[in-house]
């Protein structure tokens, strides 16, 4: 069984619950200590509960609240070498800094001495591990996107699978393989081109969110929807777009691309909705016991209804 809820998405802050259960994990906090407590206690989780943070890339709106929430809660951290010495300058650890600074030949040198800058426990990951954590088995796998070692990641829990790429420039095979599956699907759909096109960014700007390494596109979301809705492997049972962006894509229009995506005659259509900046989706909850029962029964599944979350 896994529980899950967005609790913001967007280019200012992602953070991501996810529970089994039994343990309970963030993935990325780039909210403010204050305000993942906040939107943890408003989907009804005690921010004491949480174990561990999974990091998918050191962008600030990424690992802001990182260091904070994992400082004060005691939680680990998941996170591939990349993305730590990427994420250090977001974090305001200043004893650290200053002995880093004291020591500088110390500084890029091996796992140790980067670990031993900060207070909590972190622990390394690399793309194609598995790792076992409390209930969960949790894969990262490679996205193309411009940081030093950004990972996506595939996590089950009792043979449900959540899957979740976000800030990625296209989608490789490898990565479609992954995306398919999933029970729960948290997706970028980042921009509409067209308004991408129309946006008040410098040039420079908007070929470097269109680019390979940028981030994802409705248009390119939607097929890679459209080819899922027609897959016979397809379980996706929650399709959730995340990192819209504030200036070259709107939350109904990123809403309307994935429903009129899901054409297939094969699949479903399912739970979809859109995880924005301003306050967490609400709680999804997915398990393997509730398919096979709906599965058995011999009623048709009704499409559950669509909204606009957070
Ligand atoms: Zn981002
Ligand atoms: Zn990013």
């Amino acid at each position: 069984m896994i529980k899950c809820s967005v609790l913001s998405s967007g280019s200012r802050a992602n953070c991501t619950y996810v529970s089994n259960g039994r343990s309970q994990i963030l993935i990325d906090c780039g909210l403010s200590l204050r305000e993942t407590e906040r939107r943890l206690r408003l989907i009804g989780v005690n921010p004491e509960e949480i174990s561990a943070i999974l990091i998918t890339h050191e962008h600030r709106d990424h690992v802001n609240g990182v260091l904070t929430f994992a400082k004060k809660y005691r939680v680990q951290v998941f996170a591939t070498m990349g993305s730590l010495i990427g994420a250090k300058k977001f974090w305001d650890d200043r004893a650290s800094y200053r002995r880093a600074l004291k020591a500088p030949e110390k500084y890029f040198v091996g796992e140790e001495s980067v670990s031993s800058m900060f207070d909590f426990r972190i622990n390394y990951l690399s793309a194609d591990d598995r790792i076992n954590w409390e209930g969960f088995l949790i894969e990262p796998f490679s996205v193309p996107h411009d940081a030093n070692e950004p990972v996506g990641f595939r996590i089950t829990a009792d043979k449900t699978v959540l899957v979740l790429a976000t800030d990625l420039g296209t989608l490789t095979p490898t990565i479609k393989a992954y995306l398919s599956s999933a029970d729960i699907l948290i997706l970028e759909s980042n921009h509409d081109l067209d308004l991408l096109f129309e946006a008040p960014y410098p040039w420079v700007l908007k070929e470097r969110i269109r680019s390979d390494v940028g981030h994802l596109s409705n248009q390119v979301v939607g097929k890679f929807v459209r080819e899922l809705s027609n897959s016979k492997s397809c379980r996706v049972k929650v399709l959730i777009g995340v990192h819209i962006s504030e200036n070259s894509n709107v939350y109904q229009l990123a809403l309307e691309n994935l429903i009129s995506a899901w054409q297939g005659q094969v699949n479903e259509l399912p739970e979809i909705c859109i995880a924005g900046a301003e306050k967490p989706t609400k709680l999804f909850t997915v398990s393997e016991v509730e398919l096979l029962t709906l599965a058995e029964c011999s009623i048709d599944i009704v499409p559950q209804s669509v909204a606009v979350g957070g």
